[in-house]
């Protein structure tokens, strides 16, 4: 008798779930996407070009009761109804990097996870691979879904920016490299508000290595420090620091980068390194640790850290205008990452804060705005949190309705030598679409001034 295909279903059809069901579909396996909301047109024309069945804006839960295995998407909650009753049945569930990574065979996988940072990190290592000349791709949460990756173009590594939704629903997914950036607050809704939870879902990263990978984590990051030894860890450690020298790892010596992996120390001035500020030096080190173990040149690592560009909204510069500089960092979008702003900014500072607050700590940042910052303009529905955390520390806070009107507040308490900032601490959808668009109308505002 022949035998069956494997039934396969995927929950969600955003670009994890597409992804999946492509590489599923390639497989020969039996699949289905359904999605409880609607699906973009170009996903509906992914899977049918792909002759892949689905259903939209609901779940019918006989047909996915009947599955073999679950493929979820990292958006998807443990606490939706659907989730119950495929956990009651005991069907399978994984995560789509777990699907993907069955069907990597040979290449290396270098996974990127942590708070803050991934993005900047992932493009960065995928850059020191690419100019390397190695056949590397960039994939996860970043752009392309790992699995689409694997299905559309396999290569000989992947760099792949992981979050701790993916690394819940994994069971034998095990990169060579894993990075964690670090552990602060963040989804904590999706962890029952524990953040012992969320840590040891960064931390299944290293769940399945051995001896033969690397675990390269920051030695700085007290959660990360905390959670360390709650779980085994059998690949071998290298931390980064930038609080003292190590024998191994990476470190700071005064304004040189050492990156020191058996012996063999590699050191970059922080002035060749195309990102600045002290967040950078983390996932520059992060970045370059990774492309040391996996044998990349010095030379090469070197010059792609002074070629790399930086991705847009993470502390981008945008212009100078009469003397003084705009920069975009619409991606902060909590305190922390604030925080790293401030503390690589060299001039006074008028800040732009602001946008849907998710329970902000700003005492956090309280001292490095007393220090460097001359005004803040406050740009968001609702900006009281703003107000009572700054009016004493700050001689001047205004309120803004729109970007043009933030920017143009903005220049005028400005003046020569002296940087606006856009670093809002906050999610943006009160009136942007999303933080992409919030920093691109501040762009386009700055360019009109
Ligand atoms: P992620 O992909 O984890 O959200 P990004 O690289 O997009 O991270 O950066 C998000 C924000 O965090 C940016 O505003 C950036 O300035 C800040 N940031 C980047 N790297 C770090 C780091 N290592 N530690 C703290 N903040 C960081």
């Amino acid at each position: 008798m022949e035998k069956q295909k494997k039934h396969i279903i995927i929950l969600g059809a955003g670009e994890s779930g597409v992804g999946a069901a492509m590489l599923a579909k390639q497989k020969g396996l039996d699949v289905f996407v359904s999605d409880s909301g609607a699906i973009s047109d170009a996903y509906k024309k992914d899977l049918r070009d792909n002759k892949i069945l689905f259903e939209e804006k609901h779940h019918t839960l006989e047909h996915i009761l009947k599955a073999d295995e679950i493929v979820k998407s990292p958006g998807i909650s443990e606490k939706m109804e659907i989730m119950k009753r495929i956990r009651e049945a005991g069907i399978p569930v994984i995560s789509e990097i777990e699907l993907a990574y069955r069907y990597v065979k040979g290449s290396k996988i270098i996974a990127i996870t942590g708070s803050n940072g991934k993005s900047t990190t992932t493009a960065l290592t995928y850059h020191i691979f690419n100019q390397a000349g190695l056949n590397a791709a960039c994939v996860g949460n970043i752009g392309k879904s790992f699995a689409r990756q694997v299905a559309s173009a396999p290569a000989d590594y992947y760099i792949v920016e992981v979050s701790s939704f993916q690394l819940d629903d994994i069971n034998q997914f095990r990169p060579d490299v894993a990075v964690l950036l670090n552990i602060t607050p963040d989804h904590l809704d999706r962890y029952e508000y524990k953040m012992e939870n969320y840590a040891k879902a960064k931390f299944r990263i290293v769940e399945n290595q051995t001896e033969e990978n690397y675990f390269v984590y920051c030695k700085d990051d007290p959660e990360t420090k905390k959670y360390f030894n709650r779980q085994p860890i059998n690949s071998q450690t290298l931390p980064f620091t930038i609080m003292e020298t190590l024998q191994e790892g990476a470190f700071m010596e005064e304004e040189n980068m050492h990156i020191k992996i058996d012996e063999d120390d590699m050191s970059l001035s922080i002035y060749e390194l195309a990102l600045k500020g002290k967040h950078n030096w983390y996932n520059s080190m992060a970045a370059g640790i990774s492309a040391r173990v996996m044998q990349i040149r010095k030379g090469s690592i070197r010059e792609s850290m002074r070629t790399f560009t930086g991705l847009a909204h993470r502390l981008e510069f945008v212009a100078t205008v009469r003397g003084v500089d705009f920069i975009n960092d619409s991606k902060a979008t909590n305190v922390n990452s604030v925080w790293f702003a401030l503390e690589s900014m060299l001039r006074p500072v008028v800040l732009i804060l602001g946008g849907v607050d998710k329970g902000n700590d700003y005492s956090f940042i309280q001292e490095l705005v007393k220090e460097k910052v001359k005004a803040i303009v406050c740009l968001g529905k609702d900006n009281h949190f703003i107000h009572e955390a700054f009016d004493k520390e700050v001689p001047v806070m205004v309120n803004a309705s729109d970007m043009k009107d933030a920017v143009h507040t903005a220049y005028m308490f400005s003046e020569q030598g002296d940087v606006v900032l856009l670093s809002p601490a906050c999610a943006s959808f009160d009136l942007f679409k999303n933080y992409e668009d919030r920093g691109d109308q501040f762009k386009e505002c700055v360019r009109d001034l």
